[in-house]
């Protein structure tokens, strides 16, 4: 049978505007559980206010939370979490969410099991919070743009099942953006049977530099589907990607081959001009065969970096304690010889202080 995409209108966060939407989408795909409980996993990248488009956004989580039958968690693992993930609750409007519902709030740094994954030759461990093992994921991404992954859909947002501070020491594992999009495939090979549903909020989306300092745009759908991967091809169509633009699509194209859907709901729209990141233009060039033996020897030159403007930081340290090789020192300068470029500092910065630029050769050879 041929798996299915629904878009469905969303032009807001009213309450009433989400729960018709989501109450359409479960018409239109179907919805089945014999569960006794569900684990939701929004994107909670960031201790932000669900205006700034970097989290999803709590009134999905609401809804969800009053409809569906199972008993209801939600828990995500961001980057800074094992630090205290009580204050993503309460920025995030999650806390809010559990306050008002059934839904409980949980911690995915508890109990973990230990997987190994041989990714191109090198294995990397990593754990998992057993909360996922225990209930069925239900996948809550946002529609944003990442400077790694190039767009961060659904596949990327299971990044955030990984326990604790691993996450950051897995970049110092795989420096290099085709390694990590490489894991993000075999990670969703690990768990795709553990995703009972795909819902992505994109009523306000991001795109430029995201996954947290790009630009807030309104495109007023939410998009879903039982299968991550279907989900993130249409989702990369609609932003005017092709699968070659999105570098673990095209990773897991190139091993798994496309899969065939079919879309159902409202008539999709293109997104208007929608403005990839500033890494996107250097993976297209390290993908030129006649480049790549030239360039391969620069290749860590050839990059993004990042920079803090200390006339907008505010001094909260977040960017020091997130850095998994210590190259940020105490008074807040980048030593770049130690820096492995996994932007860990410019997602988590709360005040948009870490700007993202081309290193001088990049900005040599890219107009
Ligand atoms: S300075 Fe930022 S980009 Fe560089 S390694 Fe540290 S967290 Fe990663
Ligand atoms: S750059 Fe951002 S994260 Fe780092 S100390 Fe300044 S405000 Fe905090």
């Amino acid at each position: 049978m041929q798996k299915k995409i629904a878009i469905v209108k969303c032009r807001d966060y009213k309450k009433s505007t989400v729960r018709d939407a989501i109450n359409r989408i479960f018409d239109l795909l179907g919805w089945e559980s014999s569960e006794q409980g569900i684990l939701l996993k929004p994107n909670m990248l960031s201790a932000r206010s669900p205006d700034e488009a970097v989290t999803t956004h709590p009134v999905i989580l609401e809804v969800l939370s009053e409809i569906l039958p199972e008993k209801i968690y939600i828990g995500d693992s961001p980057p800074g979490s094992h630090k205290g993930i009580e204050q993503y609750w309460q920025k995030c409007g999650y806390s809010d969410v559990a306050s008002k519902t059934k839904a409980t709030l949980v911690k995915l740094e508890g109990k973990s099991t230990l997987f190994n994954l041989n990714i191109s030759g090198r294995i990397v461990s990593f754990p998992v919070s057993d909360l996922v093992f225990t209930y069925p994921v239900f996948n809550l991404p946002k529609f944003k743009t990442h400077n790694i992954t190039v767009l961060s859909l659904c596949m990327k947002n299971l990044y955030g099942l990984i326990s604790g501070y691993s996450k950051g020491l897995l970049h110092t594992k795989f420096p290099e953006p085709e390694f990590f999009n490489r894991f993000i495939v075999e990670l969703y090979n690990l768990l795709k049977n553990r995703i009972i549903f795909n819902l992505i909020d994109a009523v306000e989306i991001m795109d430029k530099n995201g996954p947290s300092s790009g630009r807030k745009r309104h495109y007023g759908y939410l998009i879903a589907g039982k299968d991550a991967v279907c989900v993130d091809i249409f989702c990369a169509g609609l932003a005017g990607l092709l699968l070659e633009d999105v570098v673990f699509l095209k990773i897991y194209s190139a091993e798994y081959g496309v899969p065939d859907f079919e879309v159902v709901g409202d008539k999709p729209e293109v997104i208007n001009n929608f403005c990839p990141p500033l890494s996107s233009a250097i993976f297209k060039i390290q993908d030129k065969p006649v480049l790549s033996n030239v360039l391969r020897f620069s290749a860590n030159r050839l990059n993004i970096i990042p920079v803090i403007e200390h006339k907008h930081c505010r001094k909260c340290m977040e960017c020091f304690k997130v850095c998994p090789v210590k190259a940020i020192s105490e008074d807040l300068k980048i030593n770049r010889k130690k820096c492995i470029n996994c932007l860990c500092c410019f997602e988590v910065c709360p005040h948009r202080a870490i700007k993202i630029k081309r290193s001088l050769l990049a900005r040599f050879i890219l107009p």
